[in-house]
């Protein structure tokens, strides 16, 4: 069988390793199931499209990653969610802004790709759109989690913003996000969030800008980024890294590093990336990232800190 090979992440930085063992296990096995959602596509010969979009609505539907049901509230004690999808293959992509409405942002995106004829579409009437189209809609109140609106009441009564799994402020990022080249030799991304804990009603991060949060593109690699989203959004990361690899010919290892190590500012977050050739790189500069990889050589692992 061809090679394929799945990566994924549940977000850059972490919970501290003197949290409950139970909590811990929690997370260990919510990125182990998305790995799986995935990876069944792909060793069935399904497409990398498929598989990063299976894998990302695992974690949407886990309150435990800040997507979908648990995202984070932002500053007027709701939930606005992003998310973005890219096939390499085609360069088609779709991405969704500040939505608030629909179950699984993921899949308005794809949707977006599919049958909008455009690549972004953002707010109320995004929401609506996706209601028309099928998706799912439900209340605002349904993303609501008990332990995300302990971290709003406290990073609202400092006045600050902070990044999703902080126990300490600025100490961890979230955001949910896989990538994948198939057994066809297809890359794809995806990526999804319910962005900064207080952030600004309105505000939009990096996940679903395409080139920012997200890129694939065969000729090179498939990139998804957690982390603080407006850092993203300057240095174009996900795109920064296809252009290393395809116009200076460097490797996804050292393309990744070089974003991620010298052009990102230490405790920004971290990225996942697999190149067209099968490499696969999961770099980061946060104090850890949940993360998993598996490949079809028998690879598998699942991380949060540097094990
Ligand atoms: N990058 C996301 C954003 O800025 C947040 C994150 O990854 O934690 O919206």
């Amino acid at each position: 069988m061809a090679r394929f090979v799945l990566c994924i992440h549940g977000g850059a930085g972490v919970i501290g390793r003197d949290q409950d063992t139970a909590r811990i296990a929690a997370y260990r096995d919510g990125l182990s199931r998305a790995l799986d959602a995935g990876r069944l596509i792909l060793e069935t010969g399904g497409k990398a499209l498929d598989a990063v979009q299976a894998a990302v609505l695992a974690m949407e539907e886990n309150p435990l990653f800040n997507a979908g049901r648990g995202a984070v509230y932002n500053s007027a004690g709701g939930h606005e969610l992003d998310a973005a999808v890219m096939d390499g293959s085609s360069l088609a992509c779709g991405a969704v802004a500040g939505l608030s409405r629909v179950r699984n942002p993921i899949r308005a995106a794809r949707l977006v790709m599919e049958r909008s004829g455009h690549v972004l579409l953002a707010g109320p009437a995004a929401d609506s759109w996706a209601g028309e189209q099928g998706l799912q809609l439900v209340d605002n109140s349904w993303f609501d989690d008990p332990y995300r609106y302990e971290q709003w009441m406290k990073a609202s009564a400092a006045s600050r913003v902070q990044m999703d799994h902080a126990d300490e402020p600025d100490s961890a990022k979230g955001t949910v996000g896989a990538v994948a080249l198939d057994t066809h030799g297809h890359l794809a991304a995806a990526t999804s969030t319910g962005g900064m804990t207080n952030k600004k009603h309105g505000r939009v991060g990096d996940t679903p800008i395409i080139g920012s949060g997200t890129y694939a593109n065969d000729q090179s690699c498939a990139i998804s980024c957690t982390g603080t989203g407006e850092q993203f959004m300057r240095h174009v990361v996900a795109h920064a890294i296809h252009a290393r690899m395809s116009l200076a010919g460097e490797s996804l290892t050292d393309a990744c590093d070089h974003l991620v190590h010298r052009v990102l500012t230490p405790g920004d977050g971290g990225l996942i990336a697999v190149g067209k050739d099968g490499s696969w790189a999961m770099p980061y500069n946060s104090l850890g990232m949940f993360r998993a990889v598996v490949t079809s050589d028998g690879e598998r692992a699942v991380a949060i800190w540097e094990d």
